[in-house]
């Protein structure tokens, strides 16, 4: 059984996330998406709260597991017996960013894996980034997120 850990920060999760998921389910047994702490930076939205929007969005997945971990993601890989550490390509700065981490993880522990997916075309260059800017100066995020998290950033009260 190949388990695959999907870590990242997901700020919220955005259809560009659930397109790399979708397709890390079908390549692995298993899928586990890993919310990391990042010690001093509190984020936009609390920890638990992302947990919760991601569990929802993908309520409809059968071999994944959302969490959250802190500490360096290979012993977090590592501790949950997974091989593959998946991350997103959207262009060539996120591959120099991404280069360079999987030669950091590669060094730390040379038996975890990382693999690259990318999302399809129409969600390419969606960012969690992006995506809370045009919350803010109250644009339109609704071909950006799933359901659960428009609904929880737009029209929760
Ligand atoms: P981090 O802070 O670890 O970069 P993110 O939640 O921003 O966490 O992203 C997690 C991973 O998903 C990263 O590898 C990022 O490049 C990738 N990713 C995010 N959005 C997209 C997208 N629209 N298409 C492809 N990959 C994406």
């Amino acid at each position: 059984m190949t388990i695959a850990i999907y870590p990242g920060s997901f700020d919220p999760i955005t259809n560009g996330h659930i397109d790399i998921i979708k397709s890390g389910t079908e390549i692995f047994d298993k899928v586990i998406i890993a919310v990391s702490k990042n010690i001093g930076k509190e984020g936009f939205l609390p920890i638990d709260t992302r947990v919760n929007l991601i569990k929802e969005s993908l309520k409809d997945f059968e071999n994944i597991e959302v969490t959250s971990y802190e500490g360096l993601t290979v012993d977090f890989a590592k501790n949950c017996g997974a091989k593959v550490l998946i991350r997103g390509l959207r262009n060539s700065l996120d591959f120099e960013y991404e280069m360079e981490m999987a030669q950091t993880n590669s060094a730390l522990c040379c038996d975890i894996k990382t693999v690259f997916l990318t999302a399809k075309p129409e969600h390419n260059y969606i960012s969690s980034s992006a995506v809370r800017e045009i919350l803010i100066n109250k644009g339109d995020i609704s071909k950006l997120v799933p359901n659960p998290v428009l609904e929880y950033l737009v029209y929760r009260k």
